[in-house]
């Protein structure tokens, strides 16, 4: 995901390293490679346009900054490619956000959510997620409706889907959608509900049938949210359809779905700036609990590279409490954190999730992953039984395995693991380590840049 968009800007930096000076010249070629990466990410060319002009304007706004910074003393150094890359952030953040709530909620009686999208963008899948989200983390009592009577298998799927989050769901079997819908709300007061999702009909492709039944919806219970779900894999072709439901339906928010997958991210930078209409909420898995609240900030991070460390973290508090979250992130990014702290890493990440999502925001990570290495879950199975063959001294000081082979052929046996992978083991962690304290120097630097906060 965004590997074409970060290697852009990646390479735009390279071209000012070194270089303490923002030029009209310099910032011509850094832009070069950024507008290249962008529309290879299938980013809409008026989209493009656009952000370069933006960035361009900033940066040659930063020239003198960045050249009185160099000659009134001050004894920070600011670099070129530090200010482009700042600047891109906040522009990147600028293209993605929106002001106002994510949900309006209606002053009295139950809030309504109009699901509408393509068929096969993860509607159903959404709205059941929305349920989940909405339940469990602002404590609502949602009602699922199955309005979606164009996809055979999509009122079961949902029934399926209500039943293992223990969300009611509602239909009425052989009805039109726009009666189920106008029916929802009596069965929502009848069972306590202070939330309907509607899960409406996609087609294969935007046509007026559908735009019908999606209006007559809409004005028979006058949702205050609608939001359209977009597959973020489709690319460009995602932000035109958007913007053909905007203009029929006057959207709220979008859900980007799929962003687990490879798209190329195109979508998540066009769809506010062509529709007008900001992505809200994105789906990074087909799990119920892959929904995530879209955080621009975060999302820009991602674009350049920098991962997602607020994420990361966000995703440490659901499982650890915050202190001590707090506390593992600074020990790490001080890079001396022992094998012991390793070990309790591990049970942590197992709680988080996958590895590959977690992987998805970590800074850098995914770079630093030779290709074709998959990562797999058992593997911290196995990881923790050779942790726990080791001698106490051996966790503070695992560089004595290094030293002394014999050890590693006595955890090897004690693990039931082959001596390779104990050896594999201590160099990752070694490496990981390094890796740490590396970008904990790098997060202390940007600390000191002005602005890069
Ligand atoms: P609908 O036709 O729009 O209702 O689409 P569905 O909800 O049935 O989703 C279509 C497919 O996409 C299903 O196989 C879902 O499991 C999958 N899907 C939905 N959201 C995501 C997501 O965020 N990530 C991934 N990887 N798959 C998703």
């Amino acid at each position: 995901m965004f590997d074409a968009i970060s290697k852009g800007f990646k390479n735009a930096k390279n071209r000012l390293a070194g270089l303490e000076e923002l030029t009209e010249q310099n910032i011509e070629t850094a832009l070069r490679e950024v507008r290249l990466s962008l529309l290879e990410a299938d980013v809409e060319l008026s989209v493009v346009k656009a952000f370069l002009a933006r960035v361009k304007e900033k940066a040659l706004g930063e020239t003198v900054r960045v050249r009185a910074k160099g000659t009134d003393g001050s004894t920070v150094k600011v670099r070129a490619g530090d200010v482009f890359t700042k600047i891109c952030h906040d522009e990147l953040v600028a293209f993605m956000s929106a002001d106002g709530e994510s949900i309006r909620f209606a002053d009295a009686g139950p809030t309504g959510i109009m699901m509408v999208g393509l068929q096969g963008s993860g509607k159903t899948t959404s709205s059941a997620k929305f349920a989940r989200f909405l339940q469990k983390d602002l404590k609502k009592k949602p009602l699922l409706v199955a309005a979606d009577m164009q996809r055979p298998a999509a009122v079961e799927q949902l029934m399926v889907l209500g039943k293992s989050i223990g969300v009611p769901v509602f239909n009425i079997p052989g009805a039109s959608p726009v009666e189920i819908c106008s029916k929802a709300r009596d069965e929502a007061k009848a069972k306590g509900c202070d939330v309907i999702i509607y899960d409406t009909a996609g087609r294969l492709a935007i046509d007026d049938a559908l735009m019908e039944e999606l209006a007559a919806i809409k004005t028979n219970v006058a949702p205050q949210n609608i939001f359209l779900v977009v597959d973020a894999m489709i690319g460009q072709d995602a932000v035109k359809v958007s913007k053909g439901f905007h203009d029929r339906l006057d959207l709220t928010g979008v859900i980007l779905t799929k962003l687990d997958g490879d798209a190329r991210g195109g979508a998540a930078l066009s769809v506010r700036e062509v529709t007008g209409a900001p992505v809200r909420y994105v789906g990074m898995g087909e799990g119920t609990d892959k929904f995530e609240e879209f955080r621009p900030d975060g999302m820009a991070s991602r674009v350049l590279g920098m991962g997602d460390v607020v994420g990361l973290m966000k995703d440490f508090q659901s499982v650890v409490d915050e202190k001590k979250a707090a506390e593992d992130a600074m020990k790490m990014l001080e890079g001396n954190f022992t094998l012991d702290d390793f070990l309790q890493q591990i049970k942590t990440i197992q709680k988080m999730g996958s590895l590959k999502d977690i992987v998805a925001k970590m800074p850098g990570m995914d770079q630093m992953m030779p290709p074709g290495v998959d990562l797999d879950d058992r593997e911290l199975v196995r990881i923790e039984a050779i942790i726990q063959s080791f001698t106490k001294a051996e966790r503070r000081d695992p560089y004595a395995i290094v030293r002394e082979p014999s050890r590693a052929a006595r955890i090897a046996k004690g693990s039931a693991t082959p001596e390779v992978a104990v050896n594999e083991l201590v160099q990752k962690f070694l490496f990981m380590k390094q890796m740490m304290d590396g970008l904990g120097q790098n997060m202390g630097m940007m600390g000191k840049i002005p602005g890069m906060n």
